[in-house]
């Protein structure tokens, strides 16, 4: 099941599937050119297919090779956040299947900074890596996580240890030039805009701007909700961020993002701690939104999508 980033390049050149690790959350990787991998990769999920895949490159040539033209906005994203945490959409060449963008006909694409990914991809790629998780249950930012939910499904899994950065990444899209932002990640608005020298970016909310952005998504199994109970219940849980709220002592298990209230540390926790105590046979459990500003605003986007039922 474990494999060396040889074998797995191998195994991924001859169309299998393979859970490698990145720097935002485990991907499930299969060679973006093999049609037969990519369909393995939905059925592994359980994924719909018009929820589209994001391909993984280790050179900006290979950026040139997918898309029919890269605009200077997108350019000078990839020279200031490549490798890292940002993926974009642009118009994709016939080349790319339409299996990986659901039919669009645009191709969301993403450099990876963590070096197995960067070496895997190098020997395998371009690879298509969604989340390598259930269709809508939490991302995997651990190697236990992904043999919880895909062990026995897929071809094999690298050993990365954690991902340093702990959320899915950002993924942007221009409309008339300007950057709109289809999920919040950790390369956040506020540093895309400085970056850019533009006034603001807009944000893609529609099914058909992206279509993978339903409303719920990353659940865990025991109910969840946001907010502080005005009674607390029996057997319930807290996941909290920063300073403990009064009633703290009053839930039967506590979990804290970031007792410092770092919002960056709290992204390296999120899924570890969702996973945690969706596992701690709890009746339900409770969170605290963070301070909705920079990564605040992509860590609030997935509790809120956590939540949803
Ligand atoms: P995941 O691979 O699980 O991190 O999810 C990838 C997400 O990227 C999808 O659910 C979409 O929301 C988004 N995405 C992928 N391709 C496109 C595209 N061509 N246009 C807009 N959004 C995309
Ligand atoms: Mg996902």
């Amino acid at each position: 099941m474990f494999l060396s980033i040889d074998k797995a390049a191998e195994i991924l050149k001859k169309g299998g599937i393979v859970a490698i690790p990145t720097e935002t959350v485990y991907g499930l990787a299969g060679n973006a050119f093999n049609e037969t991998a990519i369909a393995k990769i939905f059925a592994a999920k359980g994924r719909p297919y018009f929820d589209p895949l994001i391909v993984h490159i280790a050179e900006f040539s290979k950026f040139e090779d997918l898309v029919t033209e890269i605009p200077e906005n997108a350019k000078l994203l990839a020279e200031k956040f490549w490798p890292g945490p940002l993926t974009l959409v642009l118009p994709k060449k016939e080349k790319v299947s339409n299996l990986i963008t659901g039919g669009l006909s645009t191709v969301a694409v993403r450099m990876p900074k963590k070096q197995i990914a960067r070496d895997i991809i190098k020997l395998a790629g371009p690879l298509a890596a969604p989340s390598a998780n259930m269709f809508q249950r939490l991302s995997p930012t651990s190697v236990e996580h992904v043999v919880e939910q895909l062990g026995g499904k897929i071809d094999g899994i690298v050993d990365g240890g954690a991902c340093e950065v702990g959320i899915e990444s950002t993924v942007v899209g221009f409309e008339n030039n300007m950057p709109v932002i289809y999920r919040p990640g950790a390369v956040t608005g506020e540093m895309i805009v400085e970056c850019l020298g533009v006034g603001s970016w807009g944000v893609g909310s529609s099914k058909l701007s992206s279509p993978g952005l339903l409303k719920k998504h990353y659940c865990p199994s025991t109910p969840f909700f946001i907010g502080l109970p005005s009674e607390v219940p029996k057997n319930c849980g807290l996941l909290a961020f920063g300073e403990l709220p009064v009633k703290s002592g009053e839930f039967a298990e506590v979990l804290n993002l970031s007792e410092k209230a770092c919002s960056t540390e709290a992204a390296a926790n999120l899924y570890g701690m969702l996973h945690k105590l969706d596992s701690c046979k709890l009746d339900k459990f409770f969170a605290t939104l963070l301070p909705p500003a920079g990564l605040g605003n992509a860590i609030n986007d997935r509790l809120i999508k956590a939540s949803c039922r």
